[in-house]
C-alpha cells in the first residue's frame, strides 16, 4: 500500500486549463477578463448585472461549532459546487482568499481538500493577486499618516496620540509585535506612543472592502474610519488626513474578484478574507455578486460556526447588500459532534455513539438558528475515513427527527461524484423554493437589544452584561451617531457561548461584554467577548518547516 496522496500532491496532478476556458464557461471573452499568468484573471466590475441579482440562487455553507482543525466548509462548498455542475446547474464557488499567517502556522491553507480544491493552490495559497498586500499598504499609509500628523507642527489636527486606535497590520503570525512603541528615537523620529501590529485580515480596510459597492462607496467608507480623538476631544477620521483617495488608488485592482478553478475545471471566484471572530468573516460582496451575475447556482461560505459565520453573513451582508440565500447547507463532521458529546481532543477518529448522541444538541441549535432566519437547511455530513456506518446512521435517524433534509458529503474523497446527493438535496430545496429569508433584527434598534437578540436567540444566553468600559463605549457610540450600525459581536468559535470550554448547547449563561469597538468605516459595531487575537502567533513547529521549492521551482509542503 501507498500513503494516500497529500492535498499538494493531488493538486499537482492536475493539468490546468487556460482561464480564458473558464471564463468561456461564464460567458466571458478572453478580452473581458484580465490576465494574471495562465490561471488567474480579474473580473471587471461591469459585469455585475444587477437583474440577474434579483433572482440568484445563493447557497450558504456554514458548519457546526468546529474543532480547532475546521470541519469543512470549503471543501464541502467545491464538492457541492462540482456536483452542482455534474447536474447541469451552471454553479461558481465564492470562496475567500487565505491568509498567510495559518499557511506558516498550524491550519494551514484554504484552499479546500483532497478532490474537492481549487486551483493553482500554491498561488491562492500564497501571494495571489496582490490584494492582500494592497490592503496592507493602504491601511500602513493611513497609520503613517496618522503618526505625521501627531509629529507635523504646521499641519496639525491635536490627535491625542494616547486615543488612536488604528494599528500596523502585516500578514505574518508574529505574536512579539502585537504589543509595540513606537516613534522612539528623539525630536525627529516621531511622537513615542504604544502601537503594535495585528494580521491583514483584522484590517478594518480588509472588512471594508468586503462590504463596498463599488470605488465612490468604498472612498467613502475609507474616509469614515475613525483615527481617535484630539485633546480636545473632538472625533477624527481618515478623511480629516485627506486619507481616502491615495488609499482608494492603491485598492484599485484589490477591488476586482479573482477568478480561478476548481479541480473538475469549473469556476471559482475568490475574493478577500476578514477574520470572522472580529469581522464579517465571508468573502466580498463584489465578488457573491459576481459569481450570481455570471452563473445560475452560487455557492458560497461563512467563516467558522453558523453562530459567528452565518449570523454576520445574514444580518451584515444580506441586509447590506440586499442578498436573500435560498438554503442552508450546514457542515458537520461526527468528529466535531464527538468532541461536543464530551470525547477527548485525541480520540475524536474512535468510534463512540455514547459522545456522538450526547453532542447533537449542538448541531440542532445551529439547525434552529438556520430555522430563524427561514431559510431551509440542509445537514451535509462531511465524512472522513474513520467515521463508523452506525455514527452516520445515528445522524440520519437524528435529521429525520427533527424533519431536515440531510446528506453524506464525500467531495474530499471523491470530487464532485461524491456530493451528488447533497447537490439533489439543495436543488430540491431551491426548487421548492421555501426561503423566506428574514433577519434576526433591525439594524435600526438600540445597540443593547441588537446584541441581546443574538445572544438570547442565536447563541442561547440568558443575560448579557456590559462592563463598565463597554458601557462609556455605548455613550460613544450615541455621541457619535453611529447607534443605527449592525453589530458584529466578536466571541469564540469553539463554544456557542463566550466561554470556550462550554460545549454541546449550553444554556441559562450570561455574555459578557467587555468593549465594543467602532468600525464606523466598515460600517459595524464590535461587541467585544472575551480575548480576541488580532495577531496569532506560531506555534513551536510552524508548518513553515516543512515547506519548500526545488531547483526547478516546485513547490512541496503546502498544507
Ligand atoms: P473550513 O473551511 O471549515 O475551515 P476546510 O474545508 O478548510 O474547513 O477543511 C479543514 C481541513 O480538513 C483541510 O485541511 C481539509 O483538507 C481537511 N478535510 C476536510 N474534509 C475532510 C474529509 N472529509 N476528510 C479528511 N480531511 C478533510
Ligand atoms: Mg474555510
Amino acid at each position: 500500500t501507498t500513503a494516500p496522496l497529500t492535498d499538494l500532491e493531488i493538486a499537482q496532478n492536475i493539468q490546468l486549463k487556460p482561464i480564458t476556458e473558464i471564463a468561456r464557461k461564464l460567458g466571458l471573452e478572453p478580452d473581458e477578463i484580465e490576465m494574471y499568468g495562465k490561471y488567474k484573471a480579474k473580473l471587471p466590475l461591469s459585469k455585475i448585472d444587477k437583474e440577474k441579482l434579483k433572482n440568484g440562487k445563493l447557497i450558504l455553507v456554514s458548519a457546526i461549532s468546529p474543532t480547532p482543525a475546521g470541519e469543512g466548509k470549503t471543501t464541502v462548498s467545491i464538492g457541492l459546487s462540482e456536483a452542482l455542475n455534474r447536474l447541469g446547474k451552471k454553479t461558481t464557488v465564492v470562496l475567500r482568499e487565505p491568509s498567510l499567517g495559518p499557511v506558516f502556522g498550524i491550519k494551514g491553507g484554504a484552499t479546500g481538500g483532497g478532490f474537492s480544491q481549487v486551483l493553482p493552490m500554491e498561488d491562492i495559497n500564497l501571494h495571489f493577486t496582490g490584494d492582500f498586500s494592497a490592503i496592507e499598504k493602504a491601511h500602513n499609509l493611513l497609520a503613517a499618516l496618522v503618526d505625521n500628523n501627531i509629529q507635523s507642527r504646521s499641519n496639525n489636527l491635536g490627535i491625542d496620540p494616547r486615543t488612536v486606535r488604528l494599528k500596523r497590520v502585516m500578514d505574518v503570525n508574529d505574536r512579539a509585535l502585537r504589543n509595540i512603541v513606537i516613534g522612539l528615537g528623539g525630536t525627529g523620529s516621531g511622537i513615542p506612543r504604544e502601537s503594535g501590529f495585528d494580521i491583514i485580515a483584522a484590517s478594518e480596510i480588509m472588512a471594508i472592502m468586503c462590504l463596498t459597492e463599488n470605488l465612490e462607496d468604498l472612498k467613502g467608507r475609507l474616509g469614515n474610519i475613525f483615527i481617535g480623538y484630539t485633546f480636545n476631544k473632538k472625533p477624527v477620521f481618515a478623511r480629516d488626513l485627506n486619507a481616502e483617495g491615495a488609499m482608494a488608488t492603491l485598492l484599485r485592482d484589490a477591488l476586482k474578484p479573482n477568478l480561478v478553478q476548481t479541480i473538475e475545471g469549473n469556476p471559482a471566484i475568490i475574493h478577500l478574507g476578514p477574520f470572522a471572530n472580529i469581522a464579517q468573516g465571508t468573502n466580498s460582496v463584489i465578488a457573491t455578486r459576481m459569481g450570481m451575475s455570471l452563473s445560475d447556482y452560487t455557492v458560497t461560505e461563512a467563516g467558522f460556526g453558523f453562530d459567528l459565520g452565518a449570523e454576520k453573513f445574514l444580518d451584515i451582508k444580506c441586509q447590506s447588500a440586499g442578498l436573500k440565500p435560498k438554503a442552508v447547507v450546514l457542515t458537520t463532521t461526527i468528529r466535531a459532534l464527538k468532541y461536543h458529546g464530551g470525547a477527548a481532543l485525541n480520540s475524536l477518529t474512535i468510534p463512540n455513539l455514547e459522545a456522538l448522541k450526547n453532542g447533537l444538541p449542538n448541531l440542532e441549535k445551529h439547525l434552529e438558528n438556520a430555522l430563524l432566519y427561514q431559510i431551509p437547511p440542509v445537514i451535509a455530513i462531511n465524512k472522513f475515513y474513520t467515521d463508523s456506518d452506525e455514527e452516520i446512521q445515528l445522524i440520519i435517524d437524528f435529521a429525520k427527527k427533527m424533519g431536515v433534509k440531510v446528506a453524506l458529503s464525500e467531495g474530499w474523497a471523491k470530487g464532485g461524484e461524491g456530493a451528488l446527493d447533497l447537490a439533489a438535496r439543495v436543488i430540491e430545496i431551491i426548487e421548492e423554493d421555501q426561503s423566506n429569508f428574514k433577519p434576526l433584527y433591525d439594524w435600526e434598534q438600540d445597540v443593547v437589544s441588537k446584541i441581546e437578540m443574538i445572544a438570547k436567540n442565536i447563541y442561547g444566553a440568558a443575560k448579557v452584561v456590559f462592563a463598565p468600559k463597554a458601557q462609556k463605549d455605548l455613550k460613544t457610540i450615541l455621541d457619535l451617531g453611529l447607534e443605527g450600525l449592525p453589530v458584529c459581536i466578536a466571541k469564540t468559535q469553539k463554544s456557542l457561548s463566550d466561554d470556550p470550554s462550554l460545549l454541546g448547547r449550553p444554556s441559562g449563561f450570561t455574555l459578557n461584554v467587555r468593549e465594543i469597538e467602532i468600525a464606523a468605516g466598515a460600517g459595524f459595531l464590535i461587541p467585544i467577548t472575551g480575548e480576541m487575537m488580532r495577531m496569532p502567533g506560531l506555534p513551536p513547529h510552524p508548518a513553515s518547516e516543512n515547506i519548500n521549492i526545488d531547483l526547478e521551482g516546485n513547490i512541496s509542503g503546502l498544507i
